[in-house]
C-alpha cells in the first residue's frame, strides 16, 4: 500500500524504476510492477513449505528495503512478481513480515480512508474496510502470531490480503469511478514527471 500523504520527496519514474545501492546480489530491490501485471489478479497458494526457509527469509528483507524505498505502509510479493503467500507493512514504528496471513474475525462497522498503492502510483482510491480485524499470520521464522488490529493496520492489513487473493483496490469501484480515477492518475503522472524535469534542468543550470 502507498503512503496516503504525498510529500515534497514523493517521485515516481515508472520507466526507470530505483536501482539499489546494494551490492549484495541477494538483497537488491525488488522490482515493483503496474497493475496490469497477471500475477496481481491471482490467488497466491498458501505457503506449506517448512520453517527456518532461506528464501523467505530473503525475501522478506527484499520486501522491507523495496517498500522503504518507495516510500509505502504495505507491499506484497505478488506486486514484485514474486509467488508467494507474504507480505510486509508497516505497524506501531515496525514492520511486520505476514506469511499466510488470514483474517479470523472482523467488524461489520466499516472505516473509510483514501488509499494509495505502489502498483498504482498516483492513484488514490475510497475503498470500505472493517473497523477492526482478528487476523492471523507466520513470520519468516515460522512464529504464528493473533493481532487485533484496528484503524490504520487494519485497513493495511485488508488491503495486502487483498493483494494475494488477487484483488486490487479499484475491483470495489463502478467502471466510471474506475474511469475517473485512471485519468486522474495519468495526469498526476504527467504533473510528477514535468516537475522532476523541471527540478533537474534547474540543477544542473
Ligand atoms: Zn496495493
Amino acid at each position: 500500500m502507498g503512503a496516503t500523504k504525498m510529500n515534497d520527496e514523493f517521485i515516481i519514474d515508472t520507466e526507470v524504476g530505483i536501482k539499489s545501492k546494494v551490492e549484495d546480489e541477494e538483497l537488491k530491490i525488488l522490482q515493483l510492477y503496474d497493475d496490469n501485471h497477471p500475477m496481481l489478479s491471482q490467488k497466491i497458494p498458501e505457503f506449506t513449505g517448512r520453517f527456518p526457509n532461506g528464501s523467505l527469509t530473503v525475501l522478506a528483507k527484499r520486501l522491507k528495503m523495496t517498500m522503504k524505498l518507495y516510500n509505502g505502509i504495505g507491499l506484497s510479493a505478488n506486486q514484485c512478481g514474486v509467488f508467494e503467500r507474504m507480505f510486509v507493512m508497516q505497524h506501531e514504528g515496525k514492520v511486520l513480515v505476514c506469511i499466510n496471513p488470514k483474517i479470523v474475525d472482523e467488524s461489520d462497522d466499516v472505516q473509510k480512508q483514501k488509499e494509495g498503492c505502489l502498483s498504482f502510483p498516483g492513484m488514490f482510491v475510497t475503498v470500505n474496510r472493517s473497523k477492526w480485524i482478528m487476523a492471523q499470520w507466520t513470520d519468516e521464522e515460522g512464529t504464528i502470531y493473533d493481532g487485533h488490529l484496528e484503524g490504520m493496520p487494519a485497513i493495511i492489513f485488508q488491503h495486502e490480503l487483498d493483494h494475494l487473493n488477487g484483488v486490487k483496490m479499484t475491483d470495489y469501484l463502478r467502471p466510471l469511478a474506475k474511469k475517473m480515477a485512471k485519468d486522474k492518475q495519468i495526469k498526476f503522472i504527467k504533473k510528477m514527471k514535468r516537475q522532476y524535469k523541471k527540478q533537474y534542468q534547474e540543477s544542473i543550470r
